[in-house]
């Protein structure tokens, strides 16, 4: 492997690189895999219930994608990359796969629980390992954990509060936390593709 500055930095800081590449590698999939099932699961919602779901589906959908977006660069700055091709589970909404016509609202809400916990548990982890070695993780882990612990309390609510209080929750705007690191790698891929030497 070519000599990597941002890797050796986190080396030496103490922390295991390859290890948090692949933890960084199967959270990006883990992204891209929910932003796929819960595409495949609002086609599937339907009626009052499933209407207001889906809204919620939506909102964690669009957030996870940008995960999706913010951890890719930090592979590969780590000297990482994506595997070329996937075969196996996209996290734990492949049960999702086949849904009936009309998705069981009541059904499927643990299943986006325990995805959106599961989520949370290994942002947790990948702060725990980052924190006061690798600021750049650190801070990416740490803004994701954020919007991740929101579709917790999402799903949480959704679940504990029935469907009539689910109409006056007020949206908050998407990625309040993630937008910072998208908006940076606009910039940098705007500087480097419009200014050539
Ligand atoms: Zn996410």
């Amino acid at each position: 492997m070519a000599r990597c500055v941002a890797r050796e930095l986190v080396e030496r800081s103490g922390v295991d690189a390859e290890r948090l590449v692949d933890l960084l590698v199967e959270r990006a999939l883990g992204e891209i895999g929910n932003y796929y099932y819960y595409t495949l699961l609002r086609m599937h919602l339907v009626g009052v219930e499933g209407d207001l779901l889906r809204r919620v589906v939506d909102d964690a959908r669009e957030e996870d994608r940008n995960h999706f977006e913010v951890l890719i660069p930090r592979i590969y700055e780590l000297g990482g990359r994506l595997p070329a091709t996937f075969t196996g589970e996209l996290g734990p909404l492949g049960g999702l796969r086949n849904l009936p016509a009309e998705a069981d609202v009541p059904e499927i809400l643990p299943v986006l629980l325990r995805s959106a916990e599961e989520s949370v548990r290994a942002y947790t982890h990948l702060c725990g390992i980052t924190s006061g070695k690798d600021h750049r993780t650190y801070n990416i882990a740490l803004a994701i954990l954020h919007e991740e612990i929101a579709h917790q309390v999402w799903f949480l609510e959704f679940l504990g509060r029935g469907v009539a209080e689910q109409q006056i929750r007020h949206p908050r705007a998407i990625s309040p936390f993630v937008t910072q690191f998208l908006q940076s790698q606009r910039v940098s891929a705007f500087q480097s593709h419009s200014f050539p030497a």
